[in-house]
């Protein structure tokens, strides 16, 4: 538990799969955490978090963002139509595209600003009806139409069921991406990610390993 044991076991991780220290990013997963917890991981010198509410992001990390260089901010959870505008704002990459109209809308964006942050797409692979995402059958040309739109991708994401060998879904997950040419793998939360980096994750997702248990009262 905590920051530095997380880092210790992902680059432990990395050297037994063969891959290259630092070659994954830790994202650290800081909705709904006391204040307290953010700050104490912003002194450790850490600096990529990530949030699942634009809102809730919006109120907390414009103030961080002032008292601390460097931070960059990750969206991972869903975002609506009528946010993406604030989201580009306020985030560095979204890990949830996951239909047309949001990519149309961040394409859009992306031209008027001239900028766009990192994108991933976020793929069902357990093709559970609650969850978001593109069906893993859909997946491909779901990424062959961003391209049309000219919409930079840097890979994919996804969350696998609860109740399921990750595994299986980080491997599939890495298979969509390479027949799609994308290199970017967001994959593995407090639980599974030694495995997903194992399977080739370049982004991690790590909340409650990090900063200790989310309230249940306000947890999402
Ligand atoms: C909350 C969340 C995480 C982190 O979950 P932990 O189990 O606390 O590590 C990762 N990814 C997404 C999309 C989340 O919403």
């Amino acid at each position: 538990m905590g920051l530095q044991d997380i880092k210790d076991r992902i680059e432990a991780e990395e050297v037994r799969a063969g891959r290259p220290r630092g070659s994954v990013e830790l994202i650290a997963i800081s909705k709904v955490q006391p204040l307290e917890r953010i700050e104490a991981v912003l002194a450790q010198g850490h600096r990529l978090f990530g949030e699942n509410r634009v809102q809730e992001a919006a109120g907390k990390w414009p103030d961080l963002m002032e008292r601390f260089d460097g931070v960059r901010l990750h969206l991972v959870g869903p975002l609506q139509t009528n946010k993406v505008k604030q989201a580009v704002e306020l985030f560095d990459a979204i890990h949830s595209v996951d239909r047309e109209k949001l990519a149309r809308k961040l394409a859009d964006l992306a031209q008027s600003r001239g900028t766009c942050p990192e994108l991933f797409v976020q793929v069902n692979t357990g093709e559970e009806a609650q969850k978001a995402g593109l069906l893993p059958a859909d997946a491909d040309a779901f990424v062959a139409r961003c391209r049309d739109m000219d919409l930079p991708l840097t890979g994919l994401m996804c969350i696998p069921p609860v109740d399921e060998e990750p595994s299986l879904h980080f491997a599939l997950l890495a298979k969509i991406a390479a027949r799609n040419g994308l290199s970017g793998l967001s994959m593995g939360m407090s639980g599974d990610f030694e495995r997903a980096v194992a399977l080739g994750a370049t982004h991690v997702r790590v909340g409650s390993a990090i900063f200790g248990a989310r309230d249940p009262a306000t947890a999402v």
